[in-house]
């Protein structure tokens, strides 16, 4: 059996005026996440992860922050397309665990939500897919809620094998 894992790990600035995203479910906060796209760290993760184990470049080669197509995109719709890629080279998810770390808003009364989100997109189970909040415990940049950090973790099971 051929199994394979990925590992994703974003980064955005948290500004006023936008929104705040995490797989896709819009958390309620004054500050969200500057970027390109519409600024979904996690997903960019997860995509990061899935491009990853599969081989299959990142997610800057295939959604290059100059194309203007790219400009405010639904990231959902971007892991939905990187996805995508990554069945047609024969690839099944197995599961899908994250780490999303930022001091405030909290993520945890957001988790089943995120989870059932990121699940619908992968066409997976809800008991597949996990998402983890965790603090910065006030320490740095993150401690102060001026960016969020996400981390995803994925494994694969190639179907011919
Ligand atoms: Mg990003």
């Amino acid at each position: 059996m051929m199994i394979r894992v990925g590992l994703g790990r974003d980064l955005h600035r948290l500004v006023q005026g936008r929104r705040f995203l995490l797989g896709g479910v819009q958390l309620a906060s004054d500050r969200g996440e500057a970027g390109h796209s519409d600024g979904d760290a996690l997903i960019h993760a997860v995509i990061d992860a899935l491009l990853g184990a599969a081989g299959l470049g990142d997610i800057g080669e295939l959604f290059p922050p100059s194309e203007k197509a790219w400009k405010d995109a639904d990231s959902l719709e971007l892991l939905k397309i990187a996805f995508g890629q990554v069945q047609e080279a024969g690839w099944e998810l197995i599961n899908l665990d994250c780490v999303v770390v930022c001091d405030t808003p909290k993520v945890l009364p957001y988790r089943e939500l995120i989870r059932r989100s990121l699940a619908q997109a992968l066409n997976i189970g809800f008991d597949a897919v996990f998402v983890k909040g965790k603090t910065n415990e006030g320490l740095g940049p993150l401690g102060e809620s001026l960016g969020v950090e996400a981390l995803a973790v994925c494994l694969l099971k190639h179907k011919d094998s």
